[in-house]
């Protein structure tokens, strides 16, 4: 990097200048531009092209009023958004969240990295993401058919099944995926697959639900096969108990890894002997149907503890999976997990650990794996619900998670071939980056200053 640092800064700061107070954006483009600059800086065409620059300005913006009724006759206001960063290789494609956080930075920041996730996927997608910044915790069942009716029928005008595709993300389950869908087919009067992650009575695919999590695992196996090792016998801290986390820890389970933690928003659970499936599916009850608070576990299953308002990573582990939220694993945590001997740490969130965080994971040698390449597999089996709604077929569970392993050996194999890679130590930031960038890059340039 210190070869090219002054282009480099030169470029964030322009892009700091035009896009002022969105420090996600910004986090998420600064580590993008560290490994891009160095590799396109012999490569004229990217370089007259401006390809970058043009990659971090999104094709275009929505952004809306959502008033909706609620259960006590009150008209309450949210803020709607989509951004369609980019759709050089396809459609626009990337979740819808739901979460009183939501802003322009951070939906900038997840349609920006979606562009690279859904490059690597080897599938035709383009990036986008979207949502509004609603809290569905503490809603009542018809609150929330109300606000997301009233948000869909804003939403209608901008997406469908060949412009733009959008998905679940934080706070957007299958519940919130189908009232939407309902509404999108009542305006718009078609039967199409304008969103995934849907039922599997109106044409959702299997595995879409355990996709993002199982991939995720899919794919520390790979780097741990890499490094000669296996995830058997492994105690791994997972953080987060929705959809990914929730996978994630399935997968873990079946390939025999000790999984001794589970957080939410209000702490963190230690169960010293591991969650099994007995446990696991505790956890799916609480958090999908009953939708109550984590802490419930420690006063079922003796044995667990709870720790109000702490992450998990003081926990000791051999491999953490980050699949809560963005910036959830500071520099601070990193240290305590690298004292307690933590030697793998996977995404399966969007951006979990912070830049410096990183930077001391790559100082290390350890292994890490940007949730671009790590958490691909969720968008990827949405590509696969996308081919099986044109199809008008569905694919069994077997075979889509055949296909899901399939995409996440490939993107591992793309990172290692972009990553200058050894035996001892692959940088999965810039091999992810880089094979992302590449496909996206090409398919920019051959479509001409569009
Ligand atoms: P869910 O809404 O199902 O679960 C989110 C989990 O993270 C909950 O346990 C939630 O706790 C916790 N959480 C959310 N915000 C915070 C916060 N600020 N601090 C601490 N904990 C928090 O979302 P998903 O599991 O779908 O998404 C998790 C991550 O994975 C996100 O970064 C998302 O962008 C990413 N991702 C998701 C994909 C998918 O297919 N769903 C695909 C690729 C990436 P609480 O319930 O208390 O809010």
């Amino acid at each position: 990097m210190s070869n090219h640092l002054k282009e480099i800064n030169d470029f964030l700061s322009r892009i700091e200048k035009k896009n002022p107070n969105e420090p996600e954006f910004l986090q998420a483009v600064k580590e993008v531009a560290e490994t891009i600059i160095p590799f396109i800086a012999d490569k004229p065409k990217y370089i007259d092209s401006n390809i970058l620059e043009s990659m971090c300005e999104p094709e275009r913006v929505f952004m809306f009023r959502i008033p909706w009724l609620d259960d006590n006759g009150r008209i309450q206001i949210n803020r709607g958004f989509r951004v369609q960063m980019n759709s050089a290789i396809g459609p626009y494609k990337g979740g819808l969240r739901f979460h009183p956080s939501v802003n322009l930075s951070i939906l900038k920041f997840l349609a920006f990295e979606q562009v690279f996730k859904n490059s690597l996927t080897t599938l035709p997608m383009g990036g986008g993401k979207g949502g509004a910044d609603f809290e569905p915790k503490g809603k009542s069942d018809n609150e929330v058919m109300r606000f997301c009716q009233s948000f869909m029928t804003e939403l209608s005008k901008y997406i469908g099944q060949f412009t733009d595709v959008p998905a679940g993300d934080i706070g957007v389950g299958g519940r919130e995926i189908g009232y939407m869908f309902g509404q999108y087919k009542r305006i718009r009067g078609e039967f199409t697959g304008v969103l995934t992650g849907k039922g599997r009575q109106y044409g959702g695919s299997l595995i879409r639900p355990e996709a993002t999590g199982y991939g995720c695992v899919y794919f520390s196996e790979e780097v741990l096969k890499h490094r000669g090792d296996s995830l058997e016998g492994k105690v791994c801290a997972v953080s987060g108990s929705g959809n990914v986390a929730q996978f994630a820890i399935e997968k873990l389970i079946q390939k025999e890894a000790k999984v001794v933690t589970v957080s939410d928003s209000g702490g963190c659970i230690f169960d010293k002997d591991g969650i099994d499936k007995e446990k696991l599916e505790f956890i799916k009850e609480l958090k999908n149907v009953k939708r109550v608070r984590i802490r419930e576990y420690a006063e079922t299953f003796t044995g667990a503890e709870y720790h109000e308002g702490v992450t998990p990573w003081n926990i000791a582990c051999d491999l953490a999976y980050p699949c809560a939220t963005q910036n959830e694993l500071p520099l601070k945590d990193a240290e305590t997990l690298i004292n307690n001997g933590c030697c793998g740490i996977f995404e399966g969130a969007n951006m979990p650990a912070t830049a410096d965080a990183i930077e001391l994971f790559k100082s290390k040698k350890l292994m890490f794996s940007p949730g671009k390449a790590s958490n691909a597999g969720g968008v990827a089996t949405s590509g696969l619900e996308m081919s099986q709604n044109a199809l008008r077929l569905s694919w069994t569970a077997k075979e889509v998670e055949e296909k899901l392993h399939g995409i996440m050996k490939e993107i591992h194999q793309n990172c290692i071939e972009h990553a200058d890679a050894d035996n001892n130590y692959v940088d999965y930031v810039k091999g992810a980056n880089i094979a992302g960038f590449v496909k996206v890059a090409d398919a920019m340039l051959a479509q001409g200053a569009v």
